[in-house]
């Protein structure tokens, strides 16, 4: 079978595959079952452990866990017991620790619960200490040079914050422990420890605030909703896209005739097989306690969303984690490939995970809510402005915790927010925050300021007067922000630690600034003046933010090297080591791991691009050519001489591409990433184009690939 016609089985293939769907589910009674009764089923979460264990030791876990200190043996002990019982009811024969590597995704070894007794017979055996910490074999994650390798191993400790869960396997059950990953000397070596230790800073600097300002939090939580986009197409055409097996997404492949143009996708009826993907994802996310809310049609055809409730930032992590890790499997299950890069196709939308931020009071207040009297208007207005001042001080940061290969494709692109990170207000609040920075209230009672000002209707034209500018990377919606920068493969632990130092930053300057005997006005009114130049409210898209942007002194970095480049900086060391957050090494290790990932990246795209083409492309162009050997009559002829150009721009951007792989020369990895975005990229975007061009003259039998129409638009 030649290559294309495996392109007409998979036609085939993909467009008789039968709709997989699951049993109605039932209750004891045979009634439909509500979700409600069996969400969470699968999670030892609170309520479970309070009726597994005994009073007291639920008590001192509760104490423990709110105050943040380390649980002590007996309680890990009588824990371990109570969970191993219930993961042995529930039919789990193995237990893992779970973790956040710095590679983005997570990782896990499984362990299982068997042992033996005094006697040498089997039992099945969980303690304390397994419980707290494992020691996985894991010298080969990436540390940034942080562990040299006589002390290469690292060890998993439980983040007793994040609930434990059953993971389901084909025959079988593992109980999941969410785990920090840690060097010897307690070092973070991933993405959760760094994500736990800014909640701390911003609780404890919040709360210090909220105390000041006259409403005292013990606690605040910073809380995160992560929408999800992803794309689905036919396994079928997946398994002949060697790029999307190897990159995830299409290196080449021309623009269909229909892209998104006719915007006929979005939130339109939902393909009946994509439903069914969903429901079971949905299915599968409940019994995890993953609170799914939304699903719907995104932009570009073959693109999809879902939305999760919010919850507190590092569970929403491993939500996140658990949606990204069900979509994969379910959608195998489907007969989809689940695409979650951020520009798996060309010349439509790129996909993105708008991560929803917000702080919330122990008694569930959120503190970005306008409120219904003065004194929370008051505070919204002091959390407003410090979230404002952190982003502004911190934007290179935070451009810099979103930067990798994958998002460089989609950043400044269709829909996609720009590499310039600004803030929008919308209109209303726009006028408040000008009224403040202008003095026109300073002389004002706060409550009369309040007034005067008309934050108390806020909450009415907030809902909807915002979330109108989709342009902007970072904008207020309501009652909390929406970081829409952030890449859809991405985890969002990095970028959610980030904004949440960057506005500790703020708030703990305005406790300074209050401290020092300014009113919270007079506070309030220094951070907005300060951050003035970070709220934009325009169009992010146009050429001309682009110069005002620069002229503003706001960072721009187009690509991952410079982006990242940003937190190589004094000031980012600063930050995130007054904040705790991460030190100087540590920092330095996620600089060293990103550009390293970018580096591979390129490498990988350059390699499988260069595949395509000598082993696809040419060979394509080549039957082309020898179809026309002794054809004769002006269509031959010119069509000759079409296929004679497009082989010659392919052969000479080929060569080009070697020429450029085989000039990066410098030392040390930003040399090497700067030099391969400079030359490489360019060069291999050259090369795409001449195959894409090549794609539209040969005779469409003899094209190998999928094309974009097919894997867009011919999904069953
Ligand atoms: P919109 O349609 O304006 O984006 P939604 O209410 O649909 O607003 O919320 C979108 C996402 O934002 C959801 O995931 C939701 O859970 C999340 N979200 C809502 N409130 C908060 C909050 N206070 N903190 C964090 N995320 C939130
Ligand atoms: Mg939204």
């Amino acid at each position: 079978m030649s290559e294309a016609s495996a392109r007409r089985v998979a036609i085939q293939t993909a467009t008789s595959r039968t709709v997989r769907s699951l049993p109605r589910q039932v209750d004891a009674e045979g009634r439909p079952a509500r979700v409600s009764q069996t969400f969470a089923s699968r999670v030892f979460h609170g309520e479970r452990m309070k009726q597994r264990l005994p009073p007291e030791i639920f008590a001192r876990w509760s104490e423990t866990v709110e105050a943040g200190h380390r649980l002590d043996r007996p309680v890990a002990d009588a824990i371990a017991h109570a969970v191993k019982e219930w993961a042995l009811e529930q039919g789990a024969s193995h237990f893992c620790h779970w973790f956040h590597p710095m590679t983005g995704s997570t990782a896990e070894k499984h362990d299982s619960f068997l042992w033996f007794d005094n006697n040498g017979r089997p039992i099945e055996k969980f303690t304390g200490g397994m419980l707290l910490q494992s020691e996985p074999d894991a010298s080969s994650f990436p540390s940034g040079g942080m562990r040299s390798t006589f002390e290469a191993r690292g060890y998993t400790a439980w983040d007793p914050t994040s609930p434990m869960f059953l993971m389901e396997g084909p025959s079988g059950r593992t109980l999941v422990i969410p785990s920090a990953f840690l060097g010897y000397h307690g070092e973070s070596l991933d993405e959760k420890a760094p994500l736990l230790r800014s909640m701390e800073c911003l609780s404890k600097a919040s709360s210090k605030l909220c105390t000041l300002l006259g409403k005292p939090a013990a606690r605040i939580t910073a809380t995160v909703g992560p929408e999800q986009e992803y794309f689905v197409v036919d396994k079928a055409w997946a398994a002949l896209r060697p790029d999307l097996t190897v990159a995830g997404r299409t290196v080449l492949g021309a623009s269909a005739p229909k892209g998104q143009s006719l915007e006929d996708h979005y939130f339109g009826s939902i393909p009946t097989r994509v439903l069914a993907l969903m429901e079971e994802v949905e299915f599968e996310l409940y019994a995890l306690g993953v609170w799914a809310k939304t699903r719907h049609n995104e932009v570009a055809p073959g693109q999809f969303e879902l939305a999760p409730v919010f919850t507190e930032a590092n569970v929403a992590a491993d939500h996140n984690q658990l949606v990204m890790r069900t979509l994969r499997s379910v959608a195998d299950r489907h007969g989809f490939a689940m695409l979650l890069h951020e520009k798996p196709f060309a010349g439509v939308n790129g996909s993105g995970k708008h991560v929803n931020w917000s702080m919330q009071t122990s008694s569930g207040e959120n503190l970005l809510d306008p409120g219904h009297n003065p004194a929370e208007n008051l505070r919204f207005l002091a959390f407003l402005a410090a979230t404002l001042l952190g982003v502004y001080r911190h934007s290179g940061v935070l451009r810099a915790s979103i930067a990798s290969h994958g998002n460089d494709f989609r950043l400044g692109a269709n829909e996609a927010p720009p590499a310039i990170i600004s803030v929008f207000l919308g209109d209303f609040l726009t006028k408040i925050a000008d009224g403040i920075v202008s003095g026109q209230v300073a002389n004002l009672a706060p409550g009369q300021a309040m007034i005067e000002l008309g934050v108390s209707r806020l909450p009415a034209i907030a809902q909807d007067n915002t979330d109108r500018n989709r342009t902007s990377p970072f904008a207020f919606t309501g009652n909390k922000f929406e970081f829409r920068a952030v890449g859809s493969s991405a985890s969002i632990s990095f970028p959610t630690a980030c904004l949440n130092a960057a506005v500790t930053d703020g708030v703990e300057q305005l406790i300074r600034w209050i401290e020092g005997g300014d009113d919270v006005m007079t506070a309030v009114r220094r951070a907005l003046t300060e951050s003035t130049p970070v709220r934009f409210d325009g169009n992010g898209y146009s050429a001309e933010w682009v110069v005002e942007a620069e002229r503003r002194g706001l960072p721009h970095a187009r690509n991952t090297p410079s982006a990242l480049g940003l937190l190589n900086t004094e000031a980012a060391r600063t930050l995130f080591e007054r904040t705790g957050v991460l030190s100087k090494d540590e920092l330095h290790s996620r600089y060293d791991v990103r550009l390293e990932l970018y580096n591979k990246k390129v490498e990988i795209e350059s390699d499988v691009l260069k595949e395509l083409v000598d082993t696809y492309v040419i060979p394509s162009l080549i039957a082309e050519e020898q179809a026309l050997v002794g054809a004769s009559g002006t269509l031959a002829a010119s069509r000759s001489g079409a296929v004679a150009a497009a082989g010659a721009d392919l052969l000479a951007a080929r060569n080009a591409v070697d020429a450029a792989v085989a000039g990066a020369s410098g030392e040390g990895l930003m040399a090497v990433a700067s030099y391969y975005c400079a030359s490489v990229v360019p060069a291999l975007q050259t090369l795409r184009n001449a195959c894409d061009a090549a794609e539209r003259i040969v005779a469409d039998h003899r094209w190998s690939l999928p094309k974009y129409r097919e894997m867009l638009f011919v999904n069953g």
